[in-house]
């Protein structure tokens, strides 16, 4: 069976939309963005676009690579402060001559749409409410959806990048599922995820799993966006993983469409806590 993503994010959208729709004052998203990498500035459009049909003001702060890293710290700090401003994301990547951890950490705990500042990150490992990466609670949004067991599963996850292997951990774990983590040094890919109830895959490396990797009916969580000639590929041989595979998401139309829709959420979730906390 097809996870479909992107009709799962459309129903999520329209949610928050008139949710959206019922406040006084709209809510805030501000990306920062550092450079002008072309990548980056596709996904910036594509979340400008879903904040404009969700009814949330978008606030787009680009930096040219030559800008002092305190410069961008102060503008952090400024928005941390701004009743107006109610969540705050750094588009990633950034030029390496950036500390990007150091940035990040200087977002509000309670403006860190993206889940990526050390307090948040550690309240996931302790199991405690706080914001989640955004790609990762789409994947475990998709496995409430389609009603995934996740107890007693066994769960590898390959790629293990702070924004999707890692967080994977602690949610899976969360659910009481036994959980593997591969990466570049793993020595035998194929026997950790031949062994997988769940397999999730986050490389970036165009179908580098196939279906002699993977066990009759397990499900397939495929991450990756891999760009040839103006197409997109995921991580998995989508067509000849399917037939063997029990659930697949495809790549487009699957994880990708959950990680927009999460934002959004998140957004809308910190704007909820700085309104009636007041
Ligand atoms: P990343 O930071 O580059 O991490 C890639 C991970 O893959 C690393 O942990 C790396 O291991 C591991 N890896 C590389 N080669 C491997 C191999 N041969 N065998 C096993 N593991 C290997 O990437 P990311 O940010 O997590 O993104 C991964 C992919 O997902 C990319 O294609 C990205 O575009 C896509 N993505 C999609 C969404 C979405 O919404 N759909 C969101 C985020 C990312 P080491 O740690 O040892 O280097």
């Amino acid at each position: 069976m097809i996870m479909d993503g992107k009709e799962l994010s459309r129903k999520i959208r329209e949610e928050i939309r008139t949710e959206v729709k019922s406040y006084m004052i709209k809510p805030c998203l501000a990306v920062i963005q550092i450079g002008d990498d072309p990548a980056s500035n596709v996904y910036v459009a594509s979340k400008e676009k879903a904040c404009n049909e969700a009814g949330i003001y978008f606030k787009h702060i680009k930096y040219s690579e030559d800008t002092r890293e305190k410069e961008i710290i102060n503008k952090i700090v400024e928005m941390n402060n701004d009743e107006y401003v109610n969540g705050i994301l750094l588009q990633l990547p950034i030029p390496e001559k950036y500390n990007s951890e150091r940035i990040i950490n200087y977002i509000a705990r309670n403006k860190d749409v993206d889940g990526l500042t050390d307090i948040n990150v550690g309240k996931l490992l302790n199991n405690k409410k706080c914001l989640v990466s955004c790609t990762p609670q789409g994947i475990m949004e998709l496995m409430k959806h389609y009603q995934i067991d996740l107890e007693g599963k066994n769960v590898v996850i390959v790629g293990r990048s702070n924004l999707v292997g890692k967080p994977l951990i602690s949610l899976f774990l969360n659910h009481n599922a036994t959980v593997s983590i591969c990466h570049s040094k793993t020595v035998n890919l194929k026997s950790y995820t031949l062994n997988a109830d769940i397999l999730v895959v986050a490389v970036g490396k165009k179908y580098i799993i196939t279906e002699d990797m993977i066990k009759k009916d397990a499900i397939v969580i495929d991450v990756g966006i891999n760009r040839e000639n103006n197409m997109i590929y995921g991580d998995v041989d989508f067509e000849k993983v399917k037939e063997k595979a029990s659930y697949i998401t495809p790549v487009p139309g699957g994880v990708g469409p959950m990680t927009v829709a999460m934002l959004l959420r998140n957004v809308n979730e910190c704007y909820k806590k700085m309104n009636t906390s007041k």
